[in-house]
């Protein structure tokens, strides 16, 4: 059975799978404290009791629950749009590529993750099913009530480095990951037990915010993939500099990893972009006068299926205003008054921000 779901979940097309008992989560204590400390910011679904309480136990989430199947898909080293083949994202920063240019995480242009995940979940769900009648299962991405790193350390899909990703010596951590849990009893695969980072503290060093914290922790609240995707309201001006022209999550303590310098990319990227998908375009005053044309309805049609209906057209202008003041070029200044009396309050007043902090 487990040999066969293997291979199921290969033919689904997952790069890695793994079994792991339906056990409380390892790190279910230092889960609890980073609760207590606040670090999940205004992500509140994760305090609620009821998630809380699936979160420490599969079992929670699904009622007899024994096996979790741990899935990951590989995005890539390489970013999905650049101008030399073979670059890094590391590369398309300020110096090398413009002080306009929107730095957006590598996952993000293409696709919505989840529904990539989700239909290949199905397809290996259907897959169980048929070899198991009647056995049950759950699938779940990375919104789920499930401590997803933890359970796939648990697997052997890698160890938690210190930037709190998940890491595999041959693979680097450019993948995402999945579960499907289910009621079928499976023999574990042996946990991933080395820890790989030894004395290395790059990741925190680069973090431009230190929100990477001793013990395997990150602050939530200062990390530039929160305060431009997940928060709703306004990014504390302290932080905006720091964010510079990330305009879309962070890369960074993954970039400067040294088990990513020869991650390998996938022979065909999974969240690759649908044909007659917008890309943004690679000039953020393009971009935010794009999206200040838009109406709500537009903006929705024009970016369903992406990563980027998560922050929504407002939250991207907001991001886009701390980009364009952190460019330090007074042509950006026009887009800016124009933001400047956008609909959106949020919006104008990060607009206000960056009018203020440009030169002259
Ligand atoms: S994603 Fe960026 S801001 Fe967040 S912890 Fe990593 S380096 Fe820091
Ligand atoms: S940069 Fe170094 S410390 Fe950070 S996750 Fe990678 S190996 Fe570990």
């Amino acid at each position: 059975m487990k040999r066969e779901i293997r291979a199921a979940a290969r033919t689904a097309g997952f790069d890695q799978v793994g079994f792991a008992p339906a056990a409380p989560p390892t790190h279910a204590e230092a889960y609890e404290a980073w609760l207590a400390n606040g670090y999940h910011g205004e992500m509140g679904y994760m305090a609620r009791e009821d998630s809380v309480r699936r979160r420490l136990d599969p079992r929670e989430a699904l009622p007899g629950c024994r096996t979790l199947i741990v899935v990951s898909l590989l995005y890539g080293s390489t970013p999905p749009r650049t101008t030399a083949p073979g670059r890094r994202a590391a590369d398309r920063t300020d110096a090398s590529r413009g002080r306009r240019l929107p730095v957006v995480a590598r996952y993000a242009l293409g696709r919505d993750y989840h529904d990539v995940f989700e239909e290949r979940l199905d397809a290996l769900s259907a897959a169980i099913e048929a070899l198991a009648p009647g056995a049950r299962t759950k699938r779940y991405v990375d919104y789920g009530p499930v401590l997803e790193r933890d359970h796939a350390q648990r697997a052997g899909l890698g160890w938690i480095g210190k930037n709190t990703m998940l890491l595999h010596p041959d693979l680097g951590s450019y993948f995402m990951l999945g579960e499907l849990l289910t009621d079928l009893d499976i023999e574990p695969d042996p946990p991933f037990v080395h820890d790989r980072c030894g004395t290395c503290r790059r990741c925190i060093d680069a973090c431009p915010t230190e929100a990477i914290l001793d013990g395997r922790l990150l602050d939530a609240r200062l990390c530039i993939s929160y305060l431009t995707i997940e928060l709703r309201g306004a990014i504390p001006e302290e932080l905006r500099p720091a964010i510079g022209n990330r305009v879309f999550g962070c890369d960074i303590c993954q970039e400067v990893c040294p088990w990513n310098s020869d991650a390998p990319g996938p022979d065909r990227p999974p969240f690759a972009a649908r044909p007659g998908q917008p890309m943004p375009p690679e000039d953020m005053v393009a971009w935010a006068e794009e999206l200040a044309a838009l109406a709500p309805d537009e903006f929705r049609a024009r970016y369903r299926g992406t990563a980027f209906s998560r922050p929504g057209r407002d939250g991207l202008l907001r991001n886009l205003a701390v980009g364009l003041g952190n460019s330090g070029e007074s042509g950006v200044r026009p887009i800016l008054e124009r933001l400047r009396a956008d609909s959106s309050p949020l919006v104008r007043e990060h607009a206000r921000w960056a009018i203020d902090v440009l030169p002259g």
